[in-house]
């Protein structure tokens, strides 16, 4: 009998449990209803997932936006040779949007596994791949206390098993923010941002929280292979939709 299986122990171990419940929030972070016991580690209620809309096909087989069929997508046309494809779990719009400010600007890392919980079945997530989450840079990493890509790619992890790898991926220069830019002027800006290390005869997939351009991901992509990475996938959570979400 360990220490933690005695019956003391095992007081102390609910105790614990009760704490941590009583911490984490009661109701779901996106809609404010009151979270199924079920799963008391979730902090987003399943209604509120089951409303983030899946990607639909036809999709470009590279940077996995929707297209009409037979026509060539434009938006993966200028990216460098290197990234071989990326897949979205659901567009970037109401409660999924919600989801991904309250990662990223509200301190609550633990969203990540509702998104994760989108991502699993995403085509590049197969058996032996390595989880490379997009680096930030230092100052912004300084600034947030945390990487949301690390929190995604935790979370990915753990529903699938695939490990994570944050050591090979480093982010050799600081980018200004990419939002107001052209996406002709997003490349420029982070070209040669990336470096990849170790990562020779690897099978990899960048984690992201959102695909806007994928300007960021066909750099780090670039760099990866250029480090002798075998072939380099990208995943994220959500998708922009650059007018291109049906109505709901
Ligand atoms: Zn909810
Ligand atoms: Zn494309």
């Amino acid at each position: 009998m360990s220490r933690w299986d005695s019956p003391a122990g095992l007081a102390v171990k609910a105790a614990l449990t009760g704490v941590e419940r009583w911490l984490l929030p009661a109701a779901c972070l996106l809609c404010d209803e009151s979270l199924s016991p079920r799963d008391d580690s979730a902090l987003i209620c399943d209604l509120c997932r089951l409303r983030w809309r899946p990607i639909p096909d036809p999709i470009c087989d590279r940077c996995g936006q929707p297209r009409l069929q037979d026509l060539e997508c434009r938006l993966c046309a200028g990216w460098p040779p290197g990234l071989s494809r990326v897949r979205s779990a659901v567009w970037l719009e109401g409660s999924a949007r919600d989801a991904v400010h309250r990662l990223k600007y509200d301190g609550w890392p633990r969203a990540a596994d509702a998104m994760a919980r989108a991502m699993v079945g995403l085509e590049p997530l197969t058996a032996g791949v390595f989880l490379i989450p997009v680096p930030l840079g230092n100052r912004r990493r300084r600034e947030r206390g945390y990487n949301q890509c690390d929190c995604i790619a935790a979370a990915v992890g753990d529903r699938t098993g695939l490990s994570v790898r944050t050591d090979v991926l480093q982010r050799v220069r600081e980018t200004p923010t990419q939002t107001a830019l052209t996406p002709e002027a997003r490349h420029a800006n982070v070209a040669g941002a990336f470096r990849g290390d170790r990562v020779a005869g690897l099978r990899l997939v960048l984690i992201d929280d959102v695909f806007t351009t994928g300007a960021t991901l066909a750099a780090a992509g670039a760099a990866l292979i250029e480090a002798g990475a075998a072939r380099v996938d990208a995943v994220t959570f959500a998708r922009a939709s650059q007018g291109l979400a049906p109505r709901s």
